[in-house]
């Protein structure tokens, strides 16, 4: 399959593929929009089935954060990279430094910070090469370092909005959670929830992830082939994207779907599939877009912890908003999402173009 003609190619304004022979990094950067400035999102390390689905996860991740960033207000368009894993090019300092050469050969168009499979140390080393890269160790209390923590609030807040709009519930005591992806993000959620008395169901396909889960707090564990269809009040997707389909949806038993992984729908007809069995969908990159917040606030500078904490719970309010209009209207949460979205993106291009427009006058 083509590039231009592939069925996620959304008019992304760059798509590199960097290849570095001595280290064995092959890298996709894809910048989806500048529109509201430079663009900001994670890399993803994982080893995919080949190079098509690569390049698939790449384009729909990127064309996710300029969405992600748009709703959140941020002023940075959105892009992601994936690195390809494989035997051959293992996680190294020398790979991570090929990686942040290969940001800086795009001048500050796009900036990096942590995804799956990608640490804080790994950002630390990519640091070296390069300044267009957030997610660092944090100072003091000023805003940074891992960005799971704050995703995390963002979503176990998102969660409370939605047991509210949906089940009428003025708090999580009892009710139950099934979180598929116990990993970075994943634990800190599981103990927001722990904490306000939810019920935990989990799963991994990573036994130690399970553990450190058990060694905190009590929690059912399903097999990952189980949990989406768990019988619970909310469904947590936290590990990976495609999961809520044409086949998946039908056997859900959650009344609502709010997690943090990243294009948990495989379609977007999929989120009318969803309101149509009635379960509530939180649009992915509304609920879980804490981390870049923080990421954001970091590479800007000058903002404190308790600034990004006031940032990350206006998520809750957004999603009542796209709740509430999914309610009264006829599009699906993820289609109000998408629509709001565009239309921050389009008007920041129209006032860009007025603005040009007048300096030309200007200038005539
Ligand atoms: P992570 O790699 O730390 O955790 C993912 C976990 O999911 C791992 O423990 C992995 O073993 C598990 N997993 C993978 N496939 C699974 C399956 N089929 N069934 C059950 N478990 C499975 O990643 P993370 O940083 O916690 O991110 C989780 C999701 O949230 C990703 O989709 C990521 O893109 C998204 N996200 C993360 C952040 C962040 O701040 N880290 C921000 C926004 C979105």
């Amino acid at each position: 399959m083509g590039v231009f003609n592939h069925p996620e190619f959304d008019h992304h304004e760059s798509i590199s593929f960097i290849d570095d022979p001595a280290t064995g990094l092959n890298t996709i950067i894809a910048i989806h929009s500048t529109a509201l400035g430079p663009a900001a999102g994670g890399c993803r390390r994982w080893v995919y089935a080949n190079d098509e689905a690569a390049l698939t996860d790449v384009l729909r991740l990127s064309r996710g954060m300029t969405y992600k960033n748009a709703v959140a207000g941020l002023p940075f368009g959105g892009d992601k990279s994936v690195i390809l894993g494989s035997d051959a090019a293992p996680k190294s300092p020398e790979l991570f430094r090929a990686f942040g050469r290969a940001i800086e050969s795009l001048a500050g168009r796009y900036i990096t910070a942590e995804d799956v499979g990608i640490s804080v140390d790994d950002m630390r080393i990519v640091r070296g090469e390069t300044k267009f890269v957030s997610g660092l160790p944090q100072s003091g209390n000023s805003a940074g370092g891992d960005p799971s923590p704050w995703t995390a609030l963002g979503v176990f807040l998102g969660i409370e909005a939605a047991a509210a709009s949906r089940l009428g519930a003025d708090s999580m005591h009892g009710l139950t959670v099934a979180i598929q992806g116990v990993g970075n993000v994943g634990l800190h959620l599981c103990r927001l929830l722990h904490d306000a008395g939810a019920r935990l169901v989990i799963a991994d396909v990573n036994p130690g992830s399970l553990r450190a889960v058990c060694k905190l707090m009590p929690a059912e564990i399903a097999s990952p082939q189980e949990i989406l269809f768990s019988k619970v009040d909310v469904l947590a997707p936290c590990a990976l994207g495609n999961v809520l389909d044409s086949e998946t949806i039908p056997r859900i038993r959650a009344n609502i779907i709010a997690g943090a992984a990243n294009n948990q729908l495989a379609t977007a007809t999929d989120g009318r599939l969803l309101a149509e069995s009635g379960i509530l969908y939180a649009p992915d990159y509304v609920i879980n877009a804490g981390g870049v917040i923080s990421v954001a606030h970091e590479y800007l500078g000058g903002s404190s912890e308790d600034q990004v904490r006031a940032e990350v719970s206006l998520i809750p309010g957004r999603l009542q908003d796209i709740f509430r209009q999914a309610e009264g209207g006829s599009e699906p949460t993820n289609v109000i999402a998408d629509n709001l979205a565009r239309r921050i993106v389009a008007n920041s291009n129209k006032n860009k173009a007025m603005h040009d427009s007048t300096d030309n006058r200007r200038i005539a």
